[in-house]
Formats: C-alpha cells, sequence, structure tokens
C-alpha cells in the first residue's frame, strides 16, 4: 500500500487526506450530506445508507423551492412598499388600505 490515493479518473497519485484530485478535481472523497461519513467509493453511505445522488437532488429541489418563495415574498414587499410611496400624496390613509388590501386579495388569488 502507498501513502497515496489513485483518482479514479485519470489515475494521478492523490495524497490521502486529498478530497479532490490535484490534477482533474475529480472527487475523492465523497462526504455523506445525512450522518458526515466520508468514504473514497461508492453512490451510498457505508455507514447510513444514504443514497448520494438523491439526497443531492432533493437538496438541490429544496433550495430551487426556497429561493423562488424568497423571490416571491420580495417582490410582493417592493410592490407593497412601492404601492404605498406612490399612492401616499395623493390618497388618504383609507385609499391606501385598500390599495394593500386589494393587493393581498389579487395575491391570494394568484397563488
Ligand atoms: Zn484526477
Ligand atoms: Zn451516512
Amino acid at each position: 500500500m502507498s501513502d497515496n490515493v489513485e483518482c479514479p479518473k485519470c489515475g494521478h497519485a492523490n495524497p490521502l487526506s486529498a478530497y479532490f484530485c490535484v490534477n482533474c478535481h475529480a472527487i475523492l472523497i465523497r462526504r455523506c450530506p445525512n450522518c458526515w461519513h466520508e468514504q473514497r467509493q461508492g453512490m451510498v453511505c457505508e455507514k447510513c445508507g444514504t443514497n448520494f445522488a438523491l439526497a443531492a437532488e432533493l437538496a438541490f429541489e429544496k433550495s430551487q423551492k426556497e429561493e423562488a418563495r424568497v423571490e416571491r415574498d420580495k417582490m410582493v414587499a417592493e410592490a407593497l412598499t412601492f404601492s404605498q410611496i406612490v399612492a401616499l400624496p395623493f390618497t388618504s390613509v383609507a385609499g391606501v388600505v385598500r390599495g394593500l388590501l386589494l393587493r393581498v386579495v389579487a395575491g391570494l388569488l394568484s397563488r
């Protein structure tokens, strides 16, 4: 046994501590997203059985959804602020409140 780990992609000898191949940057150590167990081979965690590809897919989907939600909330908040600023000099407070209510209702309907 040597002190090096051979890259499965290009065959380059990397130090044992390397997470990525220094030559082609292929992943040498896979870390389980569930239990943080580190292993050199396989797509399934040796410890807890988590499927790495599936876990990555789920994490990606989740981040996509959260991003979309944050974006939407931000847009709604901006629209509300904008409508208030535009409406204030011309209408009464009651008018602003009515405008806000209309926007909330419209938001609920478009969901
Ligand atoms: Zn390599
Ligand atoms: Zn695991």
